[in-house]
Formats: structure tokens, C-alpha cells, sequence
């Protein structure tokens, strides 16, 4: 059941231009009357790794009471948080407009966004984060890339464990040959032109892992929404900056809104909706960028013209029917994840599958534990092995023939997480529900 406010959740824009957003003092008192206003509530005490942080530091206390800690010790709780939005959407009833004005994913971003503005961003933080930079370099030398990023190098995995933080056991994603927008002559197939919506146009915002690390979801979403008459083109103007969001970089996220939101213009005024393949991307270019930068117009224009890939076969789906979908027996297990969930749009891509005639989907609602570049590092790679075992639990009891979700980080990490349990047992994909609609109509 959804906990949460009784009203819509509304969010103040981030004030990252005002001197007092990054007032040491002025931080540090937000943070301990929010942190006191959890401890009494503790809603949110099995969502991820910071509110137990949280709940332990207080607890183990001398006095139990927040305004007896030392300020030092919020460190692990703001490090723990992945910026997921959970806690904000879908379990406290203190977001604006209720008084308490409690908004603790972006409180966690502002102490972040000190931290980088004080030089403490960290090395592996900055170059994991540069996502396009290491697409065009990962894409020219794939194979070098994908040997040394292989989990179980003995040469280099150590090593980018002890320089970078990077726990060798973690799962990295590979890098394909070439990116996807190079490609899309070849890949985007004509649009259907007796299918029901026939005439629309979408420009398919391919994002870094799309673009350079799997292009299996841009490839179906290409066939589906072709197959269902939608003009379709490939762009990949820029990274939409969550890599540098989780860094607390918020005049480098401002940069890359500015950037996409100018190219994606032009093809708003040529009639293009704007479809972003994963998830977090979407959530920036919905409803970050605009907080972000609440007085430029062509961001605001851009979110009113962006959607999630499963929203969006969802939407044409209501608007003029799906091109038939034949029948395809099979049950699917959806991982509904965080920046899904964040985006206040409910379960997509149950809906979207519930359009294939003898599909079965069931969908599990927690966090896998990856969050964004946080389930690689080293002091938080076992979180997150825990973190995804019961959402597996959960997702397995329906008796899936396919596990999908529409994360992209996700869905490899839970993979790797069922081959530890399980081995060869474990699915070869848990890629997007997407490719289950495509290889529903035979793609
Ligand atoms: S945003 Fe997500 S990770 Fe951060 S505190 Fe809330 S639930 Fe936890
Ligand atoms: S974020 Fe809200 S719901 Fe969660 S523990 Fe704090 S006050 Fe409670």
C-alpha cells in the first residue's frame, strides 16, 4: 500500500544559484530538524542503507537525542543516500505543501553540493560520472575496455579497486562497438503505415547506457514504436547529468539541461515527442532540470514533451490502440524500479504488457540496490547484494518465465545477484520490458 501525503507532492525549485544554499551552518540546522522529524517517524527505516545509518546513529547514542551528535557524523547517512526519491514520493506525509516542508532526497543533494563546492568530490565520483566521455572512449576500444572491466581480471580489477574504490566483484557494463546513434540509418525501421498512430514522431533520447552500453532496449523500443507507426529518430545530444547530480555538480547537470534542452527544441517545434530510454533520465529531464533551472523556458518546454519509454507505448496504446499484439503465454516478473516509481506515473510497463493477450505480469516494488555508480563502490557493493536478495525473493514467487525492469543498472545487478545464488540457473537477460512487447510481436 502507498503511504505517503494526502496531497500531491509538490517540490520547491533547488536554490543552487543563492549563497545560502551552500551555508555550512544553515545545513547543518535543516539537517538535524529533519533528522529529528525521521527519528520520531521512522516510515522509512527498510528503504535503502541511510535511514538505518540514520536510526543507528541516533540510537546508539548517548542521549538518543540529534541534537547531542557531532555534525561529522551525517557523513555516512548523506553518503548512503543514492537519490532515489523513494522516501520523498511514496512514504512521507511531511513533503510540501504539509508544513514540516520535509524534502530529505534533496536536503541529502544540498550537503552534496557542498561537499563538491569545497573540492571533496572524489576521483573515481568525477571520471565515472564524465558518462559520454567514457562512451566514445569505451565504444572505440571495446574490446580492451570490456577485458579489463570483466569481473574476475586478476590484473586489473584489484587494481581499480585499490585506485578507484571500484569493488572487484561488481559487475560493470560493457561497452558495444559502436553507439547506437551511429548506427540508426541502419537500425530505425519505417513506421507502419496501417497502424492506428500512423503520422506521430519521436525522437528517442538514446541516454549513455542505452547508447553505448546496451543497445537491446533502443533496438526493440525502435521496432515497437516503428511497427506502431511512429516516425522514429535517435538522439543522444548529451548525458542528462545524473552521474553529476549524485556528485552534488549542479552547475554541470544546469550545463547538460541547457545543451539537451536546446537540441531537443528544435525537434519539439518539428513535432517530435521526446522518449527517454531509462528511467533516471526521464526523471531529470521531467522533473530535476526543471527545479534545477525553474526560469528557462526551454527546459520547461522539454519536460512537458518528455516521456518514459513505457509511458509512452502506454499513451499510444489509450490514445488510437496498438498495432494487434499476438498472443505470447508468458509470466513476467517486473522489477518497478526507484526513478520508475519517482516519476508519479504508476506502473508502466504493467500496463504496457498487459497488452500482450495471455501475458501474465506481476511487479515487485522495491529498490535493487544498485542506485546509480553507489552499488559499485567497495564499502557498498555487499548493501547492495543484500539489498537486491529479497527483491528477488519477491520477484521469483510468481514463477517468472522472464524478470525485466526498466533500469538498466538494475537489471544487471540483479542478474549477477541470482548467478551468485544460483548459477547457470540464473536468466541470461533481465533487460527492459520492452523486449518482451518486441519479441511478443515476433521481433
Ligand atoms: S532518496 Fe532514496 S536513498 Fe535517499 S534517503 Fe530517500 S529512500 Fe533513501
Ligand atoms: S523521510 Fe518522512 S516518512 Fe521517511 S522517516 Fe523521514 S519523516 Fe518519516
Amino acid at each position: 500500500m502507498q503511504e505517503g501525503s494526502l496531497e500531491a507532492p509538490t517540490r520547491h525549485p533547488i536554490a543552487w544559484q543563492d549563497e545560502d544554499f551552500y551555508d555550512e551552518e544553515k545545513l547543518d540546522a535543516e539537517l538535524r530538524r529533519v533528522f529529528d522529524i525521521c527519528h520520531g517517524c521512522r516510515r522509512c527505516f527498510n528503504l535503502c542503507d541511510s535511514f538505518p545509518r540514520l536510526f543507528d546513529l541516533i540510537d546508539e547514542s548517548e542521549t538518543e537525542m540529534v541534537e547531542d551528535l557531532a555534525s561529522e557524523e551525517f557523513a555516512p547517512v548523506i553518503e548512503a543516500c543514492t537519490l532515489c526519491d523513494m522516501c520523498f514520493m511514496v512514504k512521507c506525509p511531511y513533503v510540501p505543501p504539509h508544513e514540516f516542508d520535509l524534502d530529505f532526497p534533496h536536503l541529502m543533494l544540498r550537503a552534496r553540493a557542498i561537499d563538491h563546492k569545497k573540492g571533496n568530490t572524489g576521483l573515481a565520483d568525477k571520471q565515472l560520472a564524465k558518462t559520454d566521455r567514457n562512451g566514445k572512449l569505451g565504444t572505440m576500444m571495446s574490446e580492451v575496455v570490456n577485458w579489463a572491466t570483466k569481473e574476475g581480471n586478476g590484473i586489473t580489477r584489484p587494481l581499480m579497486e585499490k585506485v578507484g574504490g571500484i569493488d572487484r566483484k561488481a559487475f560493470l557494463p560493457e561497452y558495444e562497438e559502436t553507439p547506437l546513434v551511429n548506427k540508426a540509418g541502419a537500425a530505425i525501421p519505417a513506421p507502419n503505415r496501417e497502424a492506428p498512430n500512423f503520422g506521430r514522431k519521436a525522437a528517442i533520447y538514446a541516454t549513455c547506457y542505452g547508447n553505448f552500453n546496451d543497445q537491446t532496449p533502443g533496438e526493440a523500443a525502435l521496432k515497437v514504436l516503428a511497427h506502431n507507426g511512429v516516425s522514429c529518430r535517435i538522439e543522444h545530444p548529451h548525458c542528462c547529468g545524473m552521474p553529476l547530480l549524485e556528485n552534488g555538480d549542479l552547475e554541470g547537470v544546469a550545463k547538460s539541461a541547457e545543451k539537451v534542452a536546446e537540441e531537443f527544441g528544435e525537434l519539439i517545434d518539428r513535432g517530435y515527442d521526446i522518449v527517454a530510454l531509462t528511467p533516471s533520465c526521464a526523471l531529470m529531464l521531467k522533473f530535476e532540470w526543471p527545479l534545477i533551472l525553474p526560469d528557462n523556458p526551454a527546459v520547461q518546454r522539454l519536460a512537458e514533451h518528455s516521456y518514459d519509454l513505457s509511458q509512452y507505448v502506454v499513451m499510444l496504446a489509450k490514445d488510437k490502440g496498438l498495432a494487434p499484439v499476438p498472443e505470447m503465454a508468458s509470466k513476467v516478473g517486473i522489477h518497478f524500479a526507484c526513478h520508475s516509481r519517482a516519476q508519479n506515473i504508476g506502473p508502466q510497463a504493467m500496463e504496457m504488457l498487459k497488452h500482450i493477450p495471455g501475458a501474465e505480469p506481476s511487479i515487485v516494488e522495491r529498490c535493487s540496490g544498485h542506485g546509480g555508480k553507489w552499488g559499485i563502490m567497495k564499502d557498498n557493493f555487499d548493501i547492495a547484494v543484500k539489498m537486491a536478495r529479497p527483491v528477488i525473493r519477491n520477484l521469483k514467487k510468481a514463477d517468472p518465465d522472464y524478470i525485466v525492469t526498466e533500469c538498466p543498472l538494475a537489471g544487471p545487478h540483479l542478474k549477477q545477484v541470482m548467478e551468485m545464488a544460483d548459477g547457470d540457473a540464473a536468466p541470461d537477460r533481465v533487460g527492459h520490458p520492452i523486449e518482451i512487447l518486441a519479441k511478443a510481436y515476433g521481433f
